[in-house]
Formats: C-alpha cells, sequence, structure tokens
C-alpha cells in the first residue's frame, strides 16, 4: 500500500519526467494564458518558464496565426474533445529552429500538434493542453523520398529500341537513391540486374532484327510488371536493371522470381516460328558497405553471375 509520502513521491518524479519529457507540453487557460510551460518549451524557444507563465500565448509568439488557433482552442473548451493538427496541414505552430547539420533539410522544426481539453476537479473544462512533437525526421524523409521520385519520374525514356531508361539515366536514378539512403540509412532499396540466357543463339538462329523483337518484347512485359515507381531501364545488349525504391531483398527477389515465371511462359510470335526464352536474375539490397552507387551494382552483378554459373533460368540474391 502506497502512504501518501510515497505518493506524494511518484508525483513529484512524474512531474520531473513532463517537464523534462522530449515533447512540448503547454497548458493555456481560456484567454490563452499560459499556466505551464516545460523544458522542452523552454530549450526551443529560449523563453524560460517564468517569462512565459502568466504572459498571452498570442503576446509571447505573435507570429502564430491568432485567428485560427483561438478557434481551435475554443473548440476544444467547449466541445470537450482533443484536435490533432498534422505538419502536413501545418508545418509547424512554433517557428523553433531545427539542429540538423548532417542533412540541412530543414530549418524549422517540424511539428505534430495535439490539443487536449483538462477537466478540473469540478468537471468544468478551463485549460487546453497544447503537445508539441518534434518530427522533423519523419517529415524530411518523407520530402527527401518524394523529392527523389519526382527526380525519377522527370528522367528521359531514351533507349531507341526498347523505350525504357537508359544507361545514363539509369545511373543518374542509383546516384539518386544512393544520396536518399544516405540520408536515411534505415531505408530499403533493391536493385537487379537480369540478363537473357544464350541471346546469342537467338540472333544465330533466327537474326538480328528477330533477336531485336524478341528483346522489345521481354521490355514490354517488363515495363507491365514493375510498379509506379520502380525504375527499369536497358544496361546494354540484352541486360536489363530495375531499381526497386523502398523494397528489401526479400520483396525484389520476389519480384524477380514472378517476372522470371511470366518470361518463361510467354512465347514470342515471330515471322520465323515461335521463340521462347529464359532469364536469369542478380538481386542487391543497398547496405552500409556500398560506398558508392557502382558498389551496389556491382554486388548484383555477382549475383547475377552465380546465377548463371548454377545454370540459368534462376534468381540469385
Ligand atoms: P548468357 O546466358 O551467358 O547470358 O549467354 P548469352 O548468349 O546471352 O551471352 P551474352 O549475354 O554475353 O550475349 C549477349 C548477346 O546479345 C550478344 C549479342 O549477340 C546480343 N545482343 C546485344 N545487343 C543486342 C541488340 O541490340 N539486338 C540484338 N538482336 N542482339 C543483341
Ligand atoms: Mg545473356
Ligand atoms: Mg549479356
Amino acid at each position: 500500500m502506497l502512504n501518501s509520502l510515497d505518493e506524494m513521491m511518484e508525483l513529484h518524479w512524474l512531474f520531473d519526467m513532463l517537464n523534462h519529457i522530449d515533447l512540448g507540453l503547454v497548458v493555456v487557460d481560456q484567454n490563452y494564458k499560459i499556466t505551464l510551460w516545460n523544458s522542452f518549451m523552454e530549450n526551443h524557444s529560449g523563453k524560460s518558464s517564468s517569462i512565459a507563465k502568466d504572459q498571452s500565448l498570442f503576446n509571447l509568439f505573435p507570429e502564430i496565426d491568432k485567428e485560427w488557433l483561438q478557434r481551435k482552442l475554443d473548440n476544444v473548451i467547449a466541445l470537450r474533445t482533443s484536435i490533432f493538427i498534422s505538419w502536413e496541414q501545418r508545418p509547424y505552430l512554433f517557428a523553433f529552429k531545427s539542429y540538423r547539420p548532417i542533412t540541412g533539410l530543414a530549418d524549422n522544426m517540424y511539428q505534430n500538434i495535439t490539443l487536449r481539453p483538462l477537466a478540473n476537479a469540478d468537471g468544468t473544462v478551463k485549460h487546453v493542453c497544447i503537445a508539441v512533437y518534434d518530427v522533423t525526421d519523419t517529415a524530411t524523409h518523407k520530402q527527401a523520398l518524394s523529392s527523389a521520385n519526382r527526380q525519377l519520374e522527370q528522367l528521359s525514356k531514351t533507349d531507341a529500341l526498347t523505350e525504357l531508361h537508359n544507361r545514363g539515366s539509369l545511373e543518374k536514378a542509383l546516384g539518386i537513391i544512393f544520396s536518399a539512403y544516405q540520408k536515411k540509412p534505415s531505408s530499403t532499396h533493391s536493385l537487379v540486374i537480369a540478363d537473357l540466357d544464350f541471346f546469342k543463339k537467338i540472333n544465330d538462329q533466327y537474326g538480328h532484327p528477330i533477336g531485336d523483337i524478341v528483346l522489345k518484347e521481354v521490355a514490354k512485359l517488363m515495363m507491365a510488371s514493375t510498379r509506379k515507381g520502380d525504375f527499369i531501364g536497358r544496361y546494354g545488349g540484352e541486360e536489363f536493371v530495375v531499381l526497386l525504391p523502398n523494397t528489401p531483398s526479400s520483396g525484389a527477389i520476389s519480384f524477380c522470381e514472378k517476372l522470371r515465371q511470366k518470361i518463361e511462359a510467354m512465347t514470342i510470335k515471330t515471322d520465323k516460328g515461335d521463340i521462347k526464352v529464359t532469364m536469369s536474375l542478380g538481386v542487391a539490397q543497398l547496405m552500409e558497405e556500398d560506398k558508392t552507387s557502382s558498389a551496389w551494382l556491382v554486388r548484383a552483378d555477382e549475383a547475377l553471375y552465380k546465377a548463371k554459373a548454377s545454370g540459368r533460368n534462376q534468381t540469385f540474391g
């Protein structure tokens, strides 16, 4: 059983933890006067609790959209319900600096905000708790990825035969994903190199122009097998590269196996008869050990080599 001294101690601890939690906590009354200001708010605003307390929130932060926030706070008190404001609606409520020197992507701290009604002992609601969550990492990561995706979409498709991306844009795409990974090393990106099996024989048996038709049909099937955001190119000859952003190697391997089976099942009809081909594929997920994007490419190529050496028409990763 807890005695009152223990309860006091618990309360003291709880208050100490709340004061030092990595979360902004502000309490305002119905006149928007600050009655609580924790150390997160002190540290990021540079305004101490003794300065902030008893001041109007809007006097202390004139840059806040007063009309908009007043309406929200009034609603929380009147309706006794919480309101959530995401950084995607408004990047921040308090203009705090963000200290992320490595990425340098954000000048201001991105914030999610919750406004919670606080009830008094008699059940009336006259105060609101404003909780400020620092979501700068999430926001910059999301923005870096969508900007990478936008850049990928803008690269032109210039391989004349297959209309896939050519080697040059493929290398640029690799560079874009490689730098997105450096900003967020916990993200997973995979690379596939695929090469048709015994393609020389097809050229030898049916002639080069028929070989070209086969390449076109394979490219079409590959295009139809990728999702939006995937990046597919002809690396040279009958070698293709597929870049799968936000995909771990397990996902890339299952993508490859589906593609491999579709190619195996396909019959290409030509003037010189029906042609069947198979494909070998190598997969590599981008790892910290890859110091350059070419190192990543080399690992995928090594996996492809193993697939060839183990009898072709298979995926290695
Ligand atoms: P492997 O299973 O080891 O890959 O055998 P392979 O015969 O496919 O060997 P490799 O990949 O080394 O050979 C590629 C061949 O693809 C060489 C060339 O005849 C053919 N090729 C390369 N580019 C083109 C092209 O644009 N059109 C046609 N028709 N054939 C091409
Ligand atoms: Mg080949
Ligand atoms: Mg080849």
